[in-house]
């Protein structure tokens, strides 16, 4: 993506010499019409010693000024939901950042290269979506570690040196682990809270209220989520008729990744491996939803996309609902 990525590549050549790098397009090449949002500023994030942001959780930041959003999107790559993502990011074009579950990147190398070519910043959020403060820490830094390995696995180069914890679930001593890493922790300012809802509709009013009294912040979204999907196009219009504008952020340098766990990943989890993964293969919250995931590649981004039907009988809501523990309890 830039010249301080190089360092990255060379940094990781131990590990993944014969996976051909991926030059990032730069930004601008997309040409916003007036209803676009575009990109108000690009901000250069210097991960050194492991920068907290997100008021959520750390008071530690901030960099946006009012009026200024972050897009966020975790628990990816999905093969057919996050392509309706970027579709819509493309129309607006803007970009995002995208916290990427490794065992779902490693199924999904021709869509997470795309992801990185369109501009968008790729980061990590473990490999299995375990929460951190419930296993050992040997386990939670193999989380960590086999995570950001499994992604620039799929990526092809250095992943930015971005992490967000699963549930944003933070357990001082992975804190520690990756300030060791030079590994920015992001957590969130406003969650969509697409993960507890089907609908669109309240996705998009989820975000604006919390926006009307925050100004500004780090937005959660998961491009996993079939509410999402559905409440992202008509939130970035939303946005852009407000008035808010989007901040890419990027990264200063690539992040390492660690010989050990590249070689867990080649070792373990090459070839027809890989389709095994459970997580990896498990699908987003229901029955009639997943008939939507495809297992094949990803779909192709630009061809025409139809959003999901809530075609199928589901399960009522129940109050404490959290998809996210549909799609990665018990592993
Ligand atoms: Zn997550």
């Amino acid at each position: 993506m830039r010249a301080a990525f190089a360092a990255g590549a060379a940094a990781l050549l131990l590990g993944c010499a014969f996976w051909p790098a991926v030059q990032a397009q730069s930004p601008g090449v997309c040409k916003p019409g007036p209803d676009a949002l575009g990109i108000a500023r690009t901000v250069d994030i210097d991960a050194t010693r492991g920068p907290r942001y997100g008021n959520q959780q750390y008071p530690d930041n901030h960099f946006l000024r009012d009026g200024e959003v972050v897009l966020t999107f975790d628990d990816g790559p999905h093969p057919t939901h996050t392509p309706a993502v970027l579709q819509a990011l493309e129309a607006h074009c803007t970009r995002a950042t995208f916290f990427m579950v490794g065992q779902r990147a490693l199924t999904q190398p021709a869509l997470v290269r795309d992801m990185a070519l369109r501009g968008h910043t790729i980061a990590t959020h473990t490999w299995s979506h375990r929460d951190l403060r419930k296993v050992d820490p040997i386990a939670a830094r193999t989380e960590i570690e086999l995570g950001i390995s499994a992604v620039q696995r799929s990526l092809g180069t250095p992943a930015a040196p971005f992490f967000r914890f699963p549930y944003l679930s933070d357990p001082g001593s992975m804190q520690a682990h990756l300030k060791s890493r030079n590994t920015g922790i992001f957590s969130i300012d406003v969650d969509s809270y697409d993960y507890k809802t089907r609908s669109p509709t309240m996705v998009v009013q989820n975000v604006l209220k919390q926006l009307e009294v925050k100004k500004k912040g780090i937005l959660l979204f998961h491009d996993i989520q079939v509410s999402t999907v559905g409440a992202i196009k008509p939130l970035l219009a939303e946005l852009k008729a407000r008035g808010y504008r989007v901040v890419h952020l990027r990264a200063d340098q690539g992040q390492t990744t660690v010989a050990e766990f590249d070689k867990r990943i080649d070792r373990d989890y090459a070839g027809r491996r890989i389709a095994s993964l459970p997580v990896a293969q498990r699908g987003v919250v229901a029955p009639g939803w997943e008939a939507n995931i495809q297992s094949g590649g990803p779909a192709a981004v630009g061809a025409p996309q139809q959003l999901p039907q809530q075609q199928q009988p589901l399960r009522p809501m129940r109050r404490d609902d959290d998809w996210r523990n549909n799609i990665f309890r018990g592993w």
